[in-house]
């Protein structure tokens, strides 16, 4: 007999105390749990999703334990999934079950000692926040002071050319979109670029997630204060749950291209056309390579329609459609460096100049 639903409806009761749930999954003898308070409906971590991304981690050589488990249930007590839980689940095809938490009688204990003994069943607790380390390189510090403006469709521009230069600049493989979260202000909270290591950072789930782990006090108020989240690609469902969650319907998401893929249609951001749209206008490069970079996504938006500029770069050409693109910002960068006059976009981009400086996008 392996490790099955009859054994956690077993020990699973055994584990959560007041207030606590867990959730598990079966890696014969071994089975991992993950357990943790109660969590709120607009917390991005939670035990399932603690476990979910463990679960994503690449282990040396044999790659994540998600590969090898994925077709294995996993069952939980003490709590209902929020939206962005059960998205993260679906979109990454784990099933998920939910068990009674009934108090053990004597009987139970009893079965379960059998059970533990006669299958050697051994357990292993996963990390609360399993993946702090990889979203604590997300820390943002060192900015130069918030620009104190309202995101008008101009100034959004720039972040979303800020966003572009990031990906372009840290794409070493394919598929890296990158996202940035601002105060209603304009001024970086935090940031992510989609992970190649860990199939659920994504790089809005790592922007949301990362400010939770590196600036507390910041993300509490993710409820409360508006904010705008720049990201280059169209938010996928799992991300949409999590910006929804986490953010109690004041994220304002802005999107640079974008995605006609399964995962990306119909999401909970899609019913809310003021918070969730495209930026307005194409970015325009106003240099040398402006009409080459049109040219580029146009016949880009042709024949792939809606996917990401990002997934292009194995090619030559879309690399150079990259640097163009992170050419305009270093030219936008020079010119209100140099620019007396005050202004809001002189403003604006002596924060992004400070933050593309501090992922050293540019150098010093
Ligand atoms: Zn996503």
């Amino acid at each position: 007999m392996s490790l099955d639903k009859g054994f956690f409806s077993l020990v699973g009761p055994t584990l959560t105390g007041q207030g606590e749930c867990v959730a598990m999954i079966a890696d014969d003898p071994k089975y991992y749990v993950a357990k943790g308070v109660v969590p709120a409906t607009t917390d991005p971590f939670s035990p399932l999703i603690d476990l979910i991304e463990w679960l994503n981690v690449k282990d040396g050589h044999s790659g994540s334990k998600s590969a090898r488990l994925s077709a294995k249930p996993i069952y939980y007590i003490g709590w209902d999934l929020g939206g962005h839980e059960s998205a993260m689940a679906r979109q990454n095809n784990w099933t998920v079950e939910k068990l009674p938490n009934k108090k053990s009688s004597e009987k139970d204990i009893e079965s379960l000692g059998m059970r533990l003994h006669k299958e050697q069943a051994v357990r292993e607790n996963i990390p609360a926040r399993a993946v702090s380390d990889t979203l604590a390189r997300f820390k943002i510090s060192q900015l130069a002071p918030a620009p104190s403006i309202m995101p008008t469709d101009q100034l959004q521009k720039l972040y979303m050319l800020c966003a572009f230069s990031i990906a372009a600049k840290k794409a070493q493989d394919r598929g890296r979109v990158t996202a940035i979260l601002t105060s209603a202000a304009g001024e970086i909270l935090s940031y992510g670029i989609k992970s190649h290591e860990n199939s659920i950072l994504h790089a809005e789930v790592t922007a949301i997630q990362s400010l939770f782990v590196n600036d507390p006090d910041r993300a509490s108020r993710l409820k409360t204060d508006q904010t705008y989240l720049f990201t280059t690609l169209k938010p996928c469902g799992m991300c949409a749950g999590m910006i929804a969650a986490c953010g109690s319907g004041k994220i304002h998401v802005v999107y640079g291209q974008d995605d006609f893929g399964e995962g990306a249609s119909n999401t909970c951001l899609d019913a809310k056309p003021s918070m969730h749209h495209k930026l307005v206008q194409d970015l325009k490069l106003k240099d040398a390579k402006q009409s080459m970079l049109l040219e580029e996504l146009d016949s880009f938006r042709q024949r792939y329609p809606g996917g990401p500029i990002v997934q292009r770069l194995d090619d030559q050409s879309p690399k150079e459609l990259m640097q163009a693109a992170h050419g305009r910002t270093l030219y936008k960068v020079n010119k209100y460096a140099l620019t007396q006059e005050e202004s809001e976009k002189k403003r604006v981009m002596a924060h992004l100049e400070s933050f593309l400086r501090m992922t050293e996008v540019i150098s010093a």
